[in-house]
């Protein structure tokens, strides 16, 4: 009796379990944009997704969360009745592979830099894992263009890519940009302030006036926000390598609003990353210089 009992309140943990998961996305809708003739940019739960559809089939840059990837896979049947060929995984997030597996299982060719693989290793079934690795940079010829796929070192995380359509001037910055809010630099992953800064400006000299630019997270992006965005972290660079100067400690940091005060006017705090998370962040960062 006492052991039915436990399976049975088992069997319902799992149920509710199994709902929550579900749940938190039942209600996501992918809401698609056009960016030219041929690349797209899908917007649902977790990390903009990029797409370049044509005669050589479907490639997609990030794939989001597990749950969505029917819902994915529905928007990507309104652009293209060719399957997904190329999954492209701007870094090891969750919110930006946790589609892989299902990608994989229906024969996506899975790439990413070779410290995503290395991330994904341990906790990943093998389909999600990806194929083609690079340590450096990549080129992949699809559907009429080049893509390139550019690391950046020691950004967001210790794997992160860039991708440039050389051809339809689309860029995809992956976490190194989240428009118009305060990035995630995932210290604990590689991540770090410098590193940050140098993938925005990588990023920069690849593209001109009229680029389009998908964010890991935010809206639709050009030039002119791409660089207010960069003047906030080298701004709040400078005020907190000030404040360490002068010998003040990591609480001070994370007190002191001024040193934000101009982007958090502007809402940058919005979000997941608030304007004491990333005082925190980049003091632990430059701190360790
Ligand atoms: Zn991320």
């Amino acid at each position: 009796m006492k052991l039915l009992k436990s399976i049975s309140a088992l069997f319902f943990f799992l149920i509710s379990l199994s709902h929550n998961a579900q749940g938190r996305f039942d209600k996501v809708t992918i809401e698609t944009t056009k960016l030219t003739d041929n690349t797209y940019m899908l917007v649902g739960a977790g990390g903009n997704i990029g797409v370049s559809v044509g005669a050589d089939g479907v490639l997609i840059i990030d794939d989001q969360f597990a749950p969505l990837s029917d819902k994915i896979i529905s928007a990507l049947k309104k652009l293209s009745n060719q399957p997904v060929k190329i999954v492209v995984n701007t870094h090891h997030h969750g919110d930006h592979t946790g589609g892989n597996e299902n990608f994989g299982n229906l024969g996506a060719t899975i790439m990413a830099h070779d410290n995503v693989k290395k991330r994904l290793k341990d906790k990943s079934p093998a389909a999600a894992l990806p194929v083609i690795t690079f340590n450096d940079k990549l080129t992949v010829q699809m559907n009429g263009e080049a893509v390139m796929v550019i690391h950046v070192d020691n950004a967001h995380t210790d794997g992160d890519a860039l991708l440039y359509f050389t051809e339809s001037n689309v860029l995809h910055t992956g976490d190194t940009y989240f428009n118009g809010r305060y990035p995630y630099i995932d210290l604990n992953s590689g991540g770090s302030v410098d590193g940050y800064i140098n993938a925005v400006k990588t990023g920069l000299m690849l593209i001109n006036d009229e680029t389009k630019i998908i964010p890991g997270h935010g809206e639709l992006s050009n030039k002119t926000e791409y660089e207010t965005f960069l003047k906030m972290l080298e701004t709040l660079k400078a005020n907190v390598l000030a404040e360490i100067k002068k010998g003040k400690t990591e609480d001070d940091v994370a007190a002191n609003t001024d040193i934000t005060k101009t982007y958090d006017a502007l809402d940058y705090g919005c979000c997941f990353i608030t304007s004491e998370k990333i005082r925190r962040t980049f003091y632990k960062s430059l701190k360790k210089e």
